[in-house]
């Protein structure tokens, strides 16, 4: 086999190298398009049938299939191609191997376990194919901001199983939480400040509801508790209201965002809201306020003992990783894929630095994460 770690990670230091800063978080950067050339030539180069479909002007979703000699199931692994932006970063997309970790924008967040998924692909290849089933390696795009990839990709593709390699520390993640942003409105009446019969005051009222949001804060804290996600939360993200000194605000506006468990509601923030303003009102009727949905995303969860975790986690240990079942605190792409029919878990390598201004991969973890893939795709493309 000449799938080595060098050609692994040779593969990984060329797509940190891309600069595939999302556009739709900063304006006018460069997107996708050549990191997705990059991988639509590479997957070709290994045979696999590669189909390049534009999500959005310039930010194509790259899905290359590996297909096996006789009938059986069907295994996805998928991983976002864009990343966060790279503000306060010195240099970003020059790939620095220091202490068996690579460090660059995206390393870990995620295109360690974009190569280790591309790099399984090659070791089945060379070591002669699959015998059975079909291999869809997707690499979509936008899932840091409203996940436009992974949208388009379970309109045209399904899997019996997918692993989502986002960063586990090669643990094998069966949940993660959801979340839910809402907009609040206060109105009050904008009047001299020396004017108090008729000023009404937005930001005192809006005070009313964040002492209201605090306490759903706490009941949320000292109420279920996941075993692999801890409790739901929320927390006041954004607040502007207000002129001058001297004047009573007219207006008040908060975004809050509260985090979801599986099993709550897709409205559970809005219905939370709407009963806080209707006692607030109840208590004085010249409280007025608003809210608005903005987006929301569902928290997931897989069954552990079904078969795909089961299979993860066997495949995993055999290649040296902890692969302890776990949950994770951010939302990735498995919802989409799950909520679309298609079971996924999520496991990939570990690091440091997420979203942050010094981010890495550890590069043993790519090489076992990418083993485990390997291991993985052999049994799950299997006939029952
Ligand atoms: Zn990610």
């Amino acid at each position: 086999m000449t799938a080595t770690p060098d050609a692994l990670h040779r593969l990984l230091g060329d797509l940190v190298a891309i600069d595939s800063v999302n556009p739709s978080l900063v304006p006018g950067a460069a997107g996708e398009l050549a990191i997705a050339r990059r991988l639509a030539e590479e997957l070709r180069s290994l045979g696999l049938d590669v189909h390049v479909t534009e999500v959005a002007p310039g930010r194509p979703n790259v899905v290359g299939v590996l297909q096996g000699r006789a009938p059986g199931r069907s295994l996805m692994f998928c991983g976002h191609t864009d990343t966060v932006g790279v503000a306060g970063m010195a240099r970003p997309f020059e790939p620095d191997v220091r202490n068996g970790r690579l460090y660059g924008r995206g390393s870990q967040d995620m295109k360690g376990g974009v190569a280790a998924m591309v790099g399984a692909a090659r070791r089945l290849v060379e070591a002669g194919g699959l015998e059975a089933g079909q291999l869809i390696v997707a690499a979509v795009v936008d899932e840091e901001h409203a996940s436009l990839g992974a949208e388009a990709l379970v309109r045209t593709w399904r899997a019996d199983a997918a692993v989502i390699t986002e960063p586990t520390g090669l643990d094998v993640a069966v949940a993660h939480k959801g979340f839910q942003w809402v907009a609040v409105e206060t109105r009050g009446r904008a009047a001299h400040g020396s004017r108090p019969l008729e000023g009404r005051d937005a930001i005192l009222r809006m005070g009313r509801v964040l002492s209201a949001l605090e306490t759903l804060d706490s009941e949320l804290h000292a109420g279920r508790s996941h075993p692999l996600l801890g409790t739901a939360s929320l927390h006041a993200s954004l607040i502007h209201g207000g002129q001058e000194l001297s004047s009573y605000p007219d207006r008040t506006w908060l975004e809050f965002e509260r985090r979801t468990l599986p099993g709550e509601s897709s409205s559970v923030a809005v219905d939370e809201i709407d009963r806080i303003v209707l006692q607030l009102r109840d208590a004085d009727p010249e409280f007025e306020a608003e809210r608005k949905a903005m987006l929301s995303r569902d928290a997931y969860e897989i069954d552990a003992s079904s078969s795909l975790p089961l299979e993860l986690t066997h495949a995993a240990q055999a290649a040296g990783c902890p692969a302890n079942t776990a949950g994770m605190t951010f939302w990735t792409d498995a919802a989409i894929l799950g909520a679309a029919g298609t079971p996924a878990a999520i496991f990939g390598p570990g690091g440091a630095g997420l979203h942050s201004t010094e981010e890495y991969v550890i590069l043993d973890d790519v090489n076992k994460c990418c083993a485990a893939l390997t291991a993985l795709a052999l049994t799950a493309t299997k006939p029952r």
